[in-house]
C-alpha cells in the first residue's frame, strides 16, 4: 500500500488588529523568536511531508529569510500571498497543497505539540475530515441583539474549536471552490467549508487547552509562561533521561 503523505499548511497573513502593536502579531517576538516560528517547528520535527506557509505579500522576503532560511525549515515548500479573510489565505495554499491530506493550522497556535500533530494524522486517515478542538469549561449562552439570553444549549455538547483542521486535500479543495463561487459569508474555519459546501462530516477530536490562539496582549503573557513551562518540563525530562544511562 501507498504511503499516505500530509500537507501543513501554516497561516500567518493576519492583520493582527486585536493585538494593537506595530509588530505584525505573528513575528512579534516570544523569548526571541518571532510567534509563527513555533508552530513551523512543531511541523518540521513531525512526519508530515511538506508545509506551505502563508503570509502577507509584503513580509514573504522577511519570512524566507528571517524564519525559514534561518531556522532552517527545510519542510517549507512554497511561501505563498494570503488574502484579506482567512479563507481567502487558506484558498490560496489549497491551489498548491500537493499531498493527500492538509493540516490546515493557525499561526498564531503557537503551543500546538507533536501529540495533537499525530491525533490530527491519524485522525485524518481514519475519518477524513477532523477538527482539533475542547470541550468548553463556562456555560455558554446565545443571546438577542439587545444582549439578553436567549439559550443555554447543554454544555457537554459544546466543543471550542481549535486548528489543525484536517481533510483530504482535493476533497476540502473543491469545497472551497464551490464556496468562492457563491458568496461566502462569515467564514470562520475550514470545517465550515465541508459542513456546507462538502459531503463529509467532521469528527471533533480532542486538542488541549494550551492550544491558544495569540489574540490580545494578554494571551502573550500566558504564552510566555506557557513556554516556559515547556522549557522546564523538557530540561527535566533530559535531567530525568541522564539518570538512567
Ligand atoms: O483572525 P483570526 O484570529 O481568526 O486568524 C487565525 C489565523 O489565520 C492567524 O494565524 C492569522 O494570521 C491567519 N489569517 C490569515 N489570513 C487572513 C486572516 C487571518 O492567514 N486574512
Amino acid at each position: 500500500m501507498k504511503k499516505e503523505t500530509y500537507t501543513a499548511v501554516v497561516l500567518a497573513a493576519g492583520k493582527g488588529s486585536r493585538m494593537q502593536s506595530k509588530v505584525k502579531k505573528q513575528f512579534m517576538k516570544l523569548l526571541g523568536k518571532p510567534l509563527v516560528y513555533y508552530a513551523l517547528l512543531e511541523f518540521q520535527e513531525s512526519p508530515v511531508d511538506e508545509i506551505i506557509l502563508v503570509t502577507g505579500r509584503e513580509s514573504i522576503d522577511y519570512c524566507r529569510k528571517q524564519i525559514v532560511e534561518k531556522y532552517g525549515f527545510t519542510k517549507v515548500k512554497e511561501i505563498v500571498a494570503g488574502g484579506k479573510e482567512r479563507y481567502e489565505s487558506v484558498y490560496e495554499a489549497l491551489k498548491v497543497a500537493s499531498m493527500d491530506y492538509v493540516l490546515i493550522h493557525d499561526g498564531a497556535r503557537a503551543f500546538l505539540d507533536e501529540e495533537i500533530i499525530s491525533r490530527s494524522m491519524k485522525g485524518v486517515a481514519e475519518y477524513k475530515a477532523c477538527v482539533i478542538g475542547m470541550p468548553v469549561k463556562d456555560t455558554i449562552k446565545i443571546v438577542d441583539k439587545d444582549q439578553y439570553a436567549i439559550e443555554t444549549p447543554k454544555r457537554s455538547l459544546i466543543w471550542q474549536i481549535q486548528t489543525p483542521q484536517c481533510f483530504i486535500t482535493d476533497e476540502i479543495r473543491q469545497a472551497y471552490e464551490k464556496m468562492m463561487a457563491e458568496e461566502a459569508k462569515n467564514i470562520t474555519d475550514d470545517a465550515m467549508v465541508m459542513e456546507q459546501f462538502g459531503d463529509r462530516r467532521v469528527k471533533l477530536i480532542e486538542g488541549s487547552y494550551e492550544n491558544i490562539k495569540i489574540t490580545t496582549p494578554e494571551d502573550i503573557v500566558i504564552g510566555k509562561a506557557l513556554l516556559k513551562m515547556r522549557r522546564v518540563k523538557r530540561k527535566t525530562f533530559q535531567w530525568l533521561r541522564t539518570l538512567h544511562h
